[in-house]
């Protein structure tokens, strides 16, 4: 089955004819990039007709001091999705297990079937996290890599320190693992594990780390991997030359730089959060701990088709029905104005 993103705007309100619709889907920023991106954009835009760096030096060089770490720790791709796919590409061959939690990012099933390798789905816990003991007894000699989304996409859950330390002491060396930190910018709780921290003791660990969500730069499809220089180097032999394009690399290191507007967009976030939780208690609704920028919220049977109902009102939420969640729908965090729809059109469609 193929990758089902999001319904974009344009194409619900051809479908309909109505407009002003807002999309909570897709666990973007309500707000755009950096000014500086933008500029940076426009400066670059003059320069098209050459081939971007190879090297994103700029980008490069930034990332690592900011990260602390060494510039061949690091490769970059169009979106984590590009750094997910050169995984797949360097480590995994048919007969091979890629083991996750379910329901996880759905890019891991099929990053995996692309590679002729094995789906191994290994339910989450009752409060929807990542089941850490479990993982580990899923693991076989046909185990080649743990993809595990912290915080996890679509519960927004994570998981503790103290679990994380248990996977990278106790998963069998050669077995990658894979902490896909997608959402880290938004997440509070005091006890996250620090993946980074980890690679320092664990050599088969790879960080994945993207510019489309705290950065809002989805747009521009820019994500990219830190781990030892020796591992990286094989992801760097699998990728396209000039996959990240040169608006897209001059974008990034703006947007990196402006620190405030990444602050910014996260206090948008947990500001957003906290409005969608109270709205959603009012209604007398359920939804997961979320560290992330969108909720899980349990609107009761037949969510898929609440969803539908939703789409009228113009409000885009994301069915999970594919994910085998029938009784809940995935929001993410908009705009007060957008939140505020949401809960409105929700309130509506409920009492129906
Ligand atoms: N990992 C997770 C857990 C995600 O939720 C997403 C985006 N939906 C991605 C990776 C991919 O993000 P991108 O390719 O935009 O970096």
């Amino acid at each position: 089955a193929p990758y089902v993103p999001g319904k974009p705007v344009e194409e619900l309100e051809r479908e309909l004819g109505i407009s002003g619709s807002v999309k909570l889907a897709s666990n973007e920023s309500p707000i755009g990039p950096s000014r500086r991106a933008v500029e940076a954009i426009f400066a670059a835009a003059e320069n098209l007709n050459r081939y971007p760096d190879d090297t994103c030096f700029a980008l490069r060089d930034a990332l690592a001091t900011q990260l602390g770490v060494a510039g061949e720790a690091l490769c970059f791709a169009g979106g984590s999705d590009g750094i997910l796919d050169l995984l797949a590409k360097c480590f995994l061959a048919p007969g091979d297990d890629a083991l996750f939690p379910w329901p996880s990012f759905a890019m891991y099933p099929i990053m995996t079937r692309g590679a002729g390798a094995n789906p191994v789905q290994v339910p989450l816990d009752r409060e929807f996290r990542a089941d850490v003991g479990a993982l580990l007894a899923a693991v076989t000699p046909r185990t080649r890599l743990l993809l595990l989304a912290n915080p996890n996409n679509p519960t927004g859950t994570s998981i503790g320190a103290a679990d994380f330390a248990r996977l990278v002491r106790e998963l069998p060396e050669r077995v990658l693992l894979v902490a896909d930190e997608a959402y880290l910018e938004f997440v509070r709780r005091a006890d996250f594990p620090s993946a980074l921290a980890a690679l320092r003791e664990r050599e088969t660990l790879v960080v994945l780390r993207t510019f489309s969500k705290a950065y809002a730069l989805a747009g521009l499809r820019v994500g990219y991997a830190i781990a030892s220089p020796d591992l990286i180097s094989y992801l760097e032999r699998a990728r396209h030359p000039f996959v990240v394009n040169s608006l897209a690399q001059v974008a990034a290191a703006a947007a990196l730089a402006d620190r405030a507007h990444t602050a910014r967009i996260a206090k948008v976030t947990h500001d957003g959060i906290a409005q969608l939780e109270a709205g959603l208690r009012e209604q007398g609704l359920a939804f997961a701990q979320s560290d992330a920028n969108f909720l899980l919220v349990e609107v009761g049977p037949a969510a898929d088709a609440l969803q539908e109902r939703l789409l009228r009102h113009g409000v885009i939420a994301r069915p999970l029905g594919g994910f085998g969640l029938t009784t809940h729908l995935r929001v993410s965090v908009g705009t007060r104005e957008e939140n505020e729809r949401f809960l409105a059109s929700l309130a509506v469609e409920r009492k129906r």
